[in-house]
């Protein structure tokens, strides 16, 4: 039987919605509204998609969007000199700096002068570190969105083996302890990892988070398992075409047939991520006022 698709574009939308109705309710009560301030530093056209569209979703989200486009030549001092006018105006609880920065620029300098409470990307170390050792903290959007569709299909995790392929910060190491959290037995794999068809095929989860069109195949998965695909990789544009197309680094047909449940790439993981992050802006605009949240219901 094929594998169920789990519609992380169905699932971002209904997150949206309900932290848009929390959103409003925060306004309500605390005279103003939850606020994301994006950082942008030069022209790179990816990233200035993902700015535009993630100040766009804030509005939807009944948030005030702050967007700070800066020109490709500003200095270190002049953007830390903004990330902490940000860190004092209490009028913006999230702060998010796109990444990847122009050369000159130092990513973790600049990540590590972000107000933690504000960081709501989570990729400051405290609050790698408050995730590591189970305290409350920020955790970055793209693993947080996949544990939620994840539990969401599979309610408890507890003794089921993960198998998370990928160990970058932002992604495969968060996931990890994400699962480790939930009581998942979990093995990290990497480029080092041997035999990984082997490892991959005792995971009752598999999380691929590594960047290489369709690595993953068909016969490395245990029947019934749930995948989530990460990655977001575009192919060669066929004859003709202007674009390759995007893919993920599963080989969807194949694991289909085998898996019990995948996100597809496109409308998976990645419609996650921006909901994620108005989920984290609505936390933490709640966090700074004092008003209370059920925050493990969103
Ligand atoms: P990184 O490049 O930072 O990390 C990739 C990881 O994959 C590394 O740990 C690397 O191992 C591992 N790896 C590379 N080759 C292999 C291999 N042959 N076998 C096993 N492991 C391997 O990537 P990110 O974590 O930032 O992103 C991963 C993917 O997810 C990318 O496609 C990215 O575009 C996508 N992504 C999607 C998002 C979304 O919103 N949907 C958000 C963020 C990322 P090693 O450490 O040993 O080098």
């Amino acid at each position: 039987m094929a594998a169920e698709i789990i519609d992380g574009k169905a699932f971002a939308a209904s997150l949206r919605e309900k932290v848009g109705a929390l959103a409003a309710a925060f306004e309500a009560q605390a005279g103003r509204k939850a606020g994301l301030a994006v950082v942008l530093v030069g022209e790179d056209p990816a990233s200035q998609v993902y700015v535009g569209s993630k100040g766009k979703a804030t509005l939807a989200a009944n948030m005030a969007s702050f967007e700070h486009r800066l020109p490709a030549e500003t200095s270190a001092a002049e953007l830390l000199a903004l990330v902490d006018r940000l860190n004092r105006d209490p009028a913006v609880d999230g702060i998010l700096v796109q990444l990847p920065l122009p050369g000159h620029l130092d990513e973790q300098a600049v990540i590590a002068a972000i107000d933690p409470d504000k960081d709501v990307d989570g990729f400051h170390v405290i609050n790698a570190g408050r995730l590591a050792v189970g305290q409350r903290g920020f955790v970055p959007c793209t693993p947080l969105g996949c544990m939620m569709m994840l539990t969401d299909r599979l309610g408890d995790l507890s003794g089921l083996e993960a198998v998370v392929i990928g160990r970058s910060n932002i992604v495969g190491k968060p996931m990890a302890q994400l699962l480790l959290a939930a009581n998942a037995t979990v093995t990290m794999a990497h480029s080092r990892t041997k035999d990984l068809p082997d490892v991959v095929r005792r995971a009752d989860i598999v999380v691929a988070a590594v960047g290489r069109a369709e690595m993953v195949k068909g016969d490395w998965l245990k029947p019934g398992a749930t995948v989530i695909d990460v990655g977001i990789n575009r192919l060669a544009p066929e004859p003709g075409a202007a674009k390759g197309r995007l893919v993920g680094d599963v080989a969807f047909e194949k694991a289909r047939e085998v898996a019990g449940a995948i996100t597809p790439v496109p409308g998976g993981v990645g419609p996650m991520t921006i909901a994620v992050l108005l989920r984290n802006t609505l936390v933490a605009a709640h966090r700074n006022v004092g008003i209370a949240l059920a925050e493990d219901a969103i």
